[in-house]
C-alpha cells in the first residue's frame, strides 16, 4: 500500500461502511464507481436565450463522459495488456451509445422546442430508449439497456458537475492519479482479472463472498478488497478519497486526516508483521515432528510464476485455466495455451504443476455463454460437463497440456466430477489425444499423471471407485462446502450458512482422504480452506499429503505447520468425530490445538475474519 495521505474533501464528511474483507491489506485512493445509477433530474424551465448555453453544457459533459469511459476502460484492462479484451467491446459500445447523433439531435431539438433544462430532456429521451430496449425479448438487447443506463447516468452527473454540484477531486487531489479504488455493485471475475495493477489500489462491491472467483483473484493480485457492502452511496463520493480496509472489511469514504493517519500507521505495522515471516522464505515445509508436507501454490496468472522460487514452493497445486478463456481473444488457441502451460511447467518447482482443465460455469462464464444464461449456473453446464460436450475445445486444451509436459513435470486434473462415467470419458479423450500426438511425432511425457477434483458430494461417496482411475485427488473445498450445505458460494445473503467447519464437510474430507490412501494414491486440498489456519490441525491429523494455497497465504501456513505435532492433531480428528455436531464445536476444538501451537498467527487471523 502507499502510506502517503491524500487530502480529504471537506464538504462530504467521513462515512464508514462495514462489509466482508476478502483480501487483506489497506488501500488508499480515489473512488471510481463502476456502473452508475440513472436518476431523474429536477425539471426546470429555461428561457429561449439559455438554449445555446444548454447545448454548450451538453457538449462539455459529452467530452467529460467520453474521457471517463476511456479511463475506466484502461483501469479494467485493454486489448494489449489486460486479460479481458471483451471489455473493449463493452466500452466501445458505451462510447458509441454516448455519441449517437440521433439521440443528441433529438435532445437538442426538444430542449429548444419545450424550453426545459437539457438534463431533464436528456433523461426523458434516454429513458424512452431504455424502456424500448427492455421490452425486446432478446438477451443481447436488454444488456445494451444496462449499458445505456450506465452511460446516461455518467453524462447526467457530468452535466451537474458543470454546475459545480459534484464532489469530484480537486486539482490537488488529482495529483494522486494512479491511486484509484474501484467501487461498484459487483465485479465479475473477468473484470477483476483485467484490472490494471499500476492504477488500481483495491476494490469494494455491494455483493460477493469470500470464495467467489472475484475474491480469489483479488487475493492473487494482492489487491485489498471488501465485498457484501449491500449499499454504496454513489454520486457525492465519486472522486473522493477512500480507504479499503481488507483486514476488517471496512470502507471509509472521504476519511478525515486523522483517520488517514491512523490507517497509514496500521499499514506500516502490518508490513512489519509480514516482514517477520520472510525468514521462512527459504525453509522446507515440515511439521514440528519433522514430517514433510507438500506446500503448493494456486495460480491464476502466469505472471505469478516469478514468486514461486522466491517462496521455495514445492509446485503449483492448481492452475486455473479459465482466465485464458474468459475473453474471446487468441489466448484460447492451442498455441497460446501451450506457451502459457510451458512457462508454468518450466518454473513450477520440484513437484511440478497440476493443470486443471477448463472449469467454466458458475460465476465464470465465457462471453458467448453470457447471452444464454442458465437458471442455476452452479448446478448446470460446468467444468467437465461442458468440456466433454465441446470436443474440439477439450482436445486442443489437452494437446496444449501434453505438449507442455515435454518441458517440465505436468499433471492434469479434471474438475467437477460427479460420476465415474465422466471421469472415464475424460480419460478416453486424454488417451485419444496422447495417441494423436504420438502419431504426429510431437514430444510429450507419456507418464503424465491424472487426477480428479473432489468437490461434489456424489464424488466423495464413490471416491473408492474414482481412486482406481487416477493418480491423485485434490479436494476443492470451495465447491464441496457449497454443494454439501446447499449454499450458493457467491450469495452473501446466506453466507453465514456457508460453513467450512460444518462437521459434514469435515466428514466428507475424511472419507475422501481415507479412500485415496486405501487405494494407494495421494490427496491434496486446493480450496480456500487449505489456507485457513484454524483448520490446519485437521489437515495434519487427517494426513493430507498436499496443501495448495494462494501465494499471499503461503508463509503463514508454513509457519503454522512448523508448530504442529502429529499426535494432538490426530487426537483432534478423533474428538471431532465424537463430539462435534456444529461448526462452532469444530472451531472450538481446533482452536484448542491451534492456540497452543501458534497463538501469534491467530491474532492476525482474528483481525482478518472480523
Ligand atoms: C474449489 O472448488 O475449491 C476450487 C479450488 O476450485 P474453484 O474455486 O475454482 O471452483
Ligand atoms: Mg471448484
Amino acid at each position: 500500500m502507499n502510506a502517503a495521505i491524500p487530502p480529504s474533501t471537506p464538504h462530504t464528511g467521513e462515512r464508514v461502511l462495514q462489509g466482508l474483507g476478502v483480501s487483506s491489506g489497506i488501500a488508499i485512493g480515489f473512488a471510481e464507481f463502476v456502473g452508475q445509477v440513472l436518476e431523474e433530474p429536477e425539471l426546470s424551465s429555461i428561457s429561449k436565450e439559455r438554449v445555446e448555453s444548454e447545448y454548450a453544457r451538453l457538449a462539455v459533459a459529452l467530452e467529460m463522459t467520453k474521457g471517463q469511459i476511456l479511463e475506466l476502460h484502461k483501469l479494467l484492462g485493454d486489448d494489449d495488456g489486460g486479460a479481458a479484451p471483451s471489455h473493449s467491446t463493452i466500452f466501445e459500445s458505451h462510447a458509441l451509445l454516448l455519441e449517437d447523433p440521433v439521440v443528441i439531435d433529438e435532445v437538442r431539438r426538444k430542449t429548444a422546442d419545450e424550453l426545459k433544462c437539457i438534463d431533464w430532456v436528456y433523461y426523458q429521451t434516454i429513458r424512452g430508449y431504455i424502456d424500448q430496449l427492455r421490452k425486446v425479448d432478446d438477451a443481447y438487447l436488454s444488456e445494451r439497456a444496462v449499458d445505456l443506463e450506465d452511460v446516461a447516468a455518467r453524462l447526467l452527473k457530468n452535466l451537474r458537475a458543470g454546475d459545480g454540484a459534484s464532489a469530484d477531486a480537486t486539482p490537488v487531489q488529482r495529483a494522486w492519479v494512479g491511486q484509484t479504488v474501484l467501487l461498484g455493485h459487483d465485479l465479475s471475475p473477468s473484470d477483476t482479472a483485467g484490472i490494471d495493477r499500476s492504477q488500481v489500489r483495491g476494490f469494494a462491491t455491494e455483493v460477493g463472498s469470500a470464495t467467489s472467483h472475484t475474491a480469489i483473484l483479488a487475493r492473487s493480485l494482492n489487491l485489498p478488497a471488501v465485498v457484501a457492502l449491500h449499499e454504496l452511496p454513489r454520486d457525492s463520493y465519486t472522486g473522493a478519497p477512500v480507504i479499503i480496509d481488507g483486514y476488517e472489511g471496512r470502507v471509509i469514504l472521504n476519511p478525515t486526516q486523522s483517520t488517514l493517519r491512523s490507517y497509514a500507521k496500521r499499514a506500516a505495522v502490518e508490513e512489519k508483521r509480514l516482514e517477520k515471516l520472510s525468514d521462512l522464505k527459504t525453509a522446507d515445509t515440515r511439521t514440528k515432528d519433522g514430517d514433510r508436507m507438500l506446500l503448493s501454490a494456486n495460480l491464476e496468472f502466469v505472471t505469478e510464476i516469478a514468486d514461486l522460487k522466491e517462496l521455495n514452493v514445492d509446485g503449483v497445486g492448481l492452475f486455473r485455466t479459465e482466465f485464458l478463456f474468459l475473453c474471446d481473444g487468441d489466448s484460447r488457441s492451442e498455441e497460446c495455451q501451450y506457451e502459457t502451460y510451458r512457462t508454468i511447467a518450466e518454473g513450477a518447482g520440484r513437484h511440478g504443476v497440476i493443470i486443471r482443465t477448463l472449469d467454466i460455469g458458475g460465476d465464470k462464464l465465457l462471453p458467448e455463454l453470457r447471452l444464454d444464461p442458465e437458471p442455476n449456473p452452479f448446478l448446470g453446464w460446468r467444468g467437465i460437463r461442458l468440456t466433454l460436450d465441446e470436443d474440439e475445445l477439450f482436445r486442443s486444451q489437452l494437446r496444449a497440456i501434453l505438449r507442455a509436459s515435454a518441458h517440465g513435470k505436468v499433471r492434469v486434473m479434471f474438475p467437477f466430477i460427479s460420476t465415474l462415467e465422466e471421469l472415464q470419458a475424460a480419460k478416453r479423450c486424454f488417451n485419444r489425444v496422447k495417441k494423436e500426438l504420438a502419431d504426429e511425432g510431437v514430444p510429450f511425457d507419456p507418464e503424465v499423471e491424472i487426477g480428479a477434483m473432489i468437490e461434489i458430494p456424489s464424488a466423495v461417496f464413490i471416491a473408492g471407485h474414482l481412486a482406481k482411475e487416477v493418480d491423485f485427488f485434490s479436494i476443492g473445498t470451495n465447491d464441496l462446502i457449497q454443494y454439501t450445505t446447499a449454499v450458493d458460494r457467491v450469495n452473501d445473503r446466506v453466507a453465514h450458512l456457508y460453513q467450512p467447519m460444518h462437521p459434514a464437510v469435515i466428514e466428507m474430507i475424511r472419507t475422501t482422504v481415507e479412500a485415496a490412501h486405501r487405494n494407494g494414491i495421494w490427496c491434496g486440498i486446493c480450496g480456500e480452506a487449505a489456507a485457513d489456519l484454524e483448520m490446519t490441525p485437521i489437515w495434519v491429523g487427517l494426513g493430507v499429503d498436499e496443501l495448495s494455497v494462494g501465494l499471499g497465504q503461503l508463509l503463514k501456513l508454513r509457519a503454522a505447520l512448523a508448530s504442529l505435532s502429529g499426535e494432538p492433531c490426530r487426537q483432534l480428528v478423533r474428538d471431532l468425530r465424537e463430539n462435534a455436531g456444529k461448526a462452532e464445536d469444530v472451531r472450538q476444538l481446533c482452536l484448542q490445538v491451534a492456540q497452543e501451537a501458534y497463538p501469534d498467527l491467530l491474532i492476525s487471523k482474528a483481525v482478518e475474519r472480523n
